[in-house]
């Protein structure tokens, strides 16, 4: 089974600053990490982190650090009563890149005292971040055996995934990574190296998937409950007449088409709602999120998902509004890029509570919907708006350049001023903006990973 570890951007810059002071000496950090237990993976998530403060700390030289460990005594007790887990990081200021025998001792010592204050078998994890920021980890087993994590990744304006092999290690050296080509063979690797979900296959969706596909994303997870209508034709890429005809799930059809390309894309095509505690978790497993659905609902639920289990989340919106008169009255789309600690799509108004209540009752209750409805406490969720297949595109296309954007960063602008694209082709204005305020409602659950409130139904927020 593949360890992960995961951490937001924020919190790998206060890791940063603190275990690296500028005084050239050692320092550590403990944080409360959520855990995700998956199918395929195990992977733990940065939720709460405790900087051991340099005066409690017995040695630091610039090649060890000793700290008295009962400071560890209160997160044990909350990570034993919550089913969380320890993760413990230092630094190497001389850049020595692996753990050392040093290292090795103190851990087995560290977490034999771990294990044997929170009984049960699952993993914790040592780390250690390196001058330029890189972090390796591994998971200390009960029995004080090592092992190397499969990926470390840092949602932040920037995306970091990294892995523990050679050719990765190269990453420290600047001028080494400056050389490899962009949009070339390094974006391939980094690309083939992930497993994005896109959830909704249809007008902005599916061209979204085809590019990543030809981008070479390693492994693709697609979710969409319906199946191919006529009235889809004019803009779901790879659909036909014949798909219309047989009613095949569109995600079934986006994959074939995959498979067709054979370009090395593994798929994994779920032809349902997104909206179930299991098929949230299973994509929770997955690297990066693209939401292309107009639901409030699946977008709300989207966007909780990747702040409990540390994601990054593209969310793409086309709104065309026909004016009644032969006209459009709107004619826009927008890619949001959201961090787990960051604003919300509550928080930049793309999504109103209200409607992600309406929705859930739609789909839960249709006949108290109807009636609510009727007697107008609630606005209709269930708008026909026109679609246009250039405007999807458009979208989708601005979504994966500000992935790549993201993964293998080139641009003369930093990503932070990126977080909102919105395009308008009726006032033909272009505009980006930065991210907000954190969520109040969402970001306090950072790396919360596995507990009974993330798939509550309603969630807290929802409950009137
Ligand atoms: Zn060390």
């Amino acid at each position: 089974m593949a360890v992960k570890l995961r951490m937001t951007g924020r919190q790998h810059a206060a890791l940063s600053a603190h275990l690296y002071p500028g005084d050239g000496k050692e320092a550590v950090a403990l944080a409360l990490c959520g855990r995700l237990q998956g199918r395929e993976s195990h992977i733990l998530m940065v939720h709460q982190i405790v900087p051991i403060p340099y005066m409690e700390c017995l040695v630091r030289t610039p090649v060890r650090v000793t700290w008295k460990t009962d400071l560890i005594e209160p997160l044990l007790a909350e990570a034993s009563k919550k089913g969380m887990a320890i993760l413990k990081i230092h630094s190497h200021p001389g850049g020595f890149p692996k753990f050392s025998e040093t290292d090795d001792i103190a851990d087995r010592e560290l977490f034999s005292s771990i294990y044997s204050w929170i009984d049960d078998e699952l993993p914790h994890m040592s780390a250690i971040m390196l001058p330029g920021g890189r972090v390796l980890a591994r998971v200390v087993s009960r029995q004080g055996e090592f092992q190397d994590v499969d990926m470390v990744s840092v949602v932040g304006d920037d995306l970091q995934f990294w892995r523990p092999s050679p050719t990765d290690a190269a990453e420290s050296d600047p001028l080494e990574l400056k050389s490899r080509q962009f949009f070339g063979e390094e974006t391939y690797r980094r690309m083939r190296g992930l497993s994005a979900v896109v959830a909704g296959c249809s007008g902005t969706g599916s061209p979204l998937v085809e590019q990543l596909a030809r981008l070479g994303v390693g492994r693709l997870t697609l979710v969409d409950p319906d199946v191919v209508k006529e009235k889809n034709l004019n803009r779901i890429l790879n659909t036909s007449r014949l798909d219309a005809i047989e009613e095949r799930f569109k995600v079934n059809v986006i994959a074939d088409a995959i498979a067709h390309m054979d370009l090395g894309t593994s798929v994994q095509a779920l032809p349902v709602n997104l909206i179930d505690g299991q098929v949230l978790r299973q994509l929770a497993e997955c690297d990066v999120l693209f939401g292309c659905m107009d639901s409030a609902e699946g977008r709300y639920y989207l966007n909780r998902l990747a702040v409990f289990y540390c994601l990054p989340y593209f969310d793409l919106g086309v709104r065309l509004d026909a004016d009644g008169t032969g006209g459009v009255s709107y004619a826009c789309g927008s890619v949001h890029y959201l961090q787990p600690d960051g604003s919300s799509l509550i928080g930049r108004g793309m999504i109103s509570l209200d409607s992600v209540q309406a929705e859930g009752l739609a789909r839960r209750n249709p006949a108290e919907y109807a009636r609510q409805l009727k007697e107008g406490y609630i606005r209709n969720v269930h708008v026909e708006r026109p679609a246009v297949i250039t405007i999807n595109m458009l979208i989708a296309a601005m979504a994966a350049n500000e992935f790549i954007a993201r993964l293998h960063p080139y641009r003369r602008v930093d990503s932070s001023e990126c977080a909102i694209r919105t395009f308008d082709l009726r006032e033909n204005d272009h505009l980006c903006q930065p991210d907000g305020e954190p969520c109040s409602l969402l970001a306090h659950y950072a790396g919360r990973g596995d507990a009974r409130l993330f798939l509550d139904d309603p969630a807290p927020e929802l409950q009137p």
